[in-house]
């Protein structure tokens, strides 16, 4: 073993620590269309004073760190493009502690949606949180770090606006405490009425610090859940019908998907439309809100309710739900990735019309799924597409729609979600250049080695 691969194993134990072919191999990739590159060390903590020493030691030596969860985001985001050192959060999967009234949970930095989800439902059925469509091994932590979104965005924003309280292992190795937790035992606001301080970390993919507990908001888990589905053949029309499901306040979740295949979704665009009741009486009530919204659109035979059959209800209702990934698989190679930007819900119709555009052009299998954020403030587009790994001109057409997709989206007022290191680049580019100062400062202050996640953040 390397002196460095003796140091870490002297942290963590041998047993958590390799630079074998075989980790390198999977660590060097995530699910989407990036290029491979290898790390020269994967490591496995238990501990947030593992992690210090990690970073103390990566600080001293200069070597690169990468934080990961499952590894999901897609674009890249975990890929360590640098080599170095990749911290697999997995073991730091414990739930700390549920405060039920005041509706919040403390998790450890790994822990996945999937366990949270499962916990709340046996120990605390009336409480849930806002669970992502990605696979269940997906992490709260990584999926705040990207600004996610989960099924009660369209009530209460990104994933990440529902953080209460960070613990942060910053790159000099210092813990810090970001919130209500840095003064109080508890952990119920991460800024307010202190300055916000979560910002310094947030969205900036582990480019500033690793995320060693979360807190997250909890929500009331109402005993019924139900979904509807209102087709429209006019693109133009959905912003409209969209205003008018928002307006009601009645809605859980509100997800758009149209797509060339099977051919009954053909040239439609279905908004399906999530709510949620403690009785039959409270759901009929919020149905007859939506259908009363939406009365105008049926009269005017610009749309209608498609009657849900009741063998489809379970795999609608689904949490996380798993048609997504069945998507990603429809090519039989498993290669699925989409670019999400967050873009407004008026730009809904060309959005729908450029991904079959880009279908097309590049004969490629494509699916649009939009998902609405904080009662219509805006959305998260996506256009997705799924490949077929086995074949490499299937996997440049769909990088190039891809690229494609990038520029479309800044010309029409969009921002990059879980932007890749291109996209990135593309952002920062364009960014006032106050705003790129201000980025720059922060990250030569928090990180002057660059040490944390290179590549990304990279602001010059
Ligand atoms: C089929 C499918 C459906 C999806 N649907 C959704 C969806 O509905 N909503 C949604 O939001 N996303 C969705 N995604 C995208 C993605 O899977 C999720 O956002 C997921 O939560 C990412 O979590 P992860 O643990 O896989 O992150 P990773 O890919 O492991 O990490 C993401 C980023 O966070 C950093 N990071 C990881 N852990 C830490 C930490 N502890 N501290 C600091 N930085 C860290 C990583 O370095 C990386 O930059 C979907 C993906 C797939 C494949």
């Amino acid at each position: 073993m390397s002196d460095i691969s003796l140091s870490l194993a002297e942290i963590v134990g041998e047993n958590y620590v390799s630079n074998e072919e075989e980790e390198a191999y999977f660590y060097a990739r995530d699910p989407g269309l990036m290029p491979a590159h290898k790390p020269d060390y994967v490591i496995v903590p238990k501990t947030a004073e593992e992690i210090q020493k990690i970073v103390r030691l990566a600080n001293k030596e200069k070597i690169p760190i990468v934080p990961i969860g499952a590894g999901m985001a897609l674009t890249g985001l975990s890929i360590p493009l640098k080599g170095g050192i990749v911290i697999d959060m997995k073991r730091m999967n414990k739930i700390i502690q549920v405060n039920e009234k005041a509706r919040y949970v403390i998790v450890e930095g790994g822990t996945s949606h999937g366990v949270l989800k499962a916990y709340l439902e046996k120990n605390y059925p009336r409480l849930r949180h806002s669970v992502p469509d990605s696979p269940a091994t997906a992490t709260i932590a990584a999926n705040v770090m990207i600004h996610g979104q989960g099924r009660l965005t369209q009530q209460y924003g990104f994933n990440s606006d529902m953080v209460t309280g960070l613990e942060i292992v910053l790159p000099s190795g210092e813990i810090c405490k970001i919130g209500s937790c840095s003064i109080s035992p508890e952990w119920f606001s991460k800024g307010a009425p202190l300055p916000d301080l979560s910002g310094l970390f947030l969205g900036w993919f582990g480019a500033t610090g690793i995320i060693t507990k979360v807190a997250i908001k909890l929500y009331p888990g109402k005993k019924m859940r139900d979904v509807e589905i209102f087709i429209t053949d006019k693109e133009g029309l959905v912003p409209d019908i969209i205003y008018e499901i928002t307006h009601t306040e009645m809605v859980e979740d509100i997800n758009i998907f149209a797509q060339p295949l099977p051919l009954i979704f053909k040239d439609n665009h279905h908004i399906t439309i999530f709510i949620t009741g403690d009785t039959d009486e409270e759901l009929e009530f919020k149905r007859k809100m939506i259908w009363d919204a939406l009365d105008g659109f049926i009269k005017s035979k610009d749309g209608g309710f498609m009657s849900v059959p009741p063998v489809m209800k379970p795999t609608l209702l689904d949490m996380p739900q798993k048609s997504v990934s069945r998507f990603a698989d429809v090519k039989k190679g498993g290669g699925f990735e989409y670019s999400g930007p967050i873009i407004l819900v008026e730009r809904y119709p060309e959005c729908s019309r450029k991904v079959m555009e880009l279908g097309s052009k590049y004969d490629l299998a494509y699916s649009a799924m939009a998902r609405i954020i904080g009662r219509g403030h805006c959305m998260m587009f996506g256009f997705a597409f799924t490949f077929n790994r086995a074949d490499p001109d299937m996997m440049d057409r769909v990088r190039k729609a891809l690229h494609e997709v990038s520029d479309y989206a800044l010309s029409v007022g969009g921002v990059f979600w879980k932007a890749t290191v291109d996209e990135q680049r593309l952002a920062i580019k364009r960014m006032d250049p106050n705003t790129r100062n201000l980025m720059h400062m922060i990250k030569n202050n928090l990180d002057p080695n660059g040490i944390m996640n290179p590549g990304n953040w990279e602001v010059t």
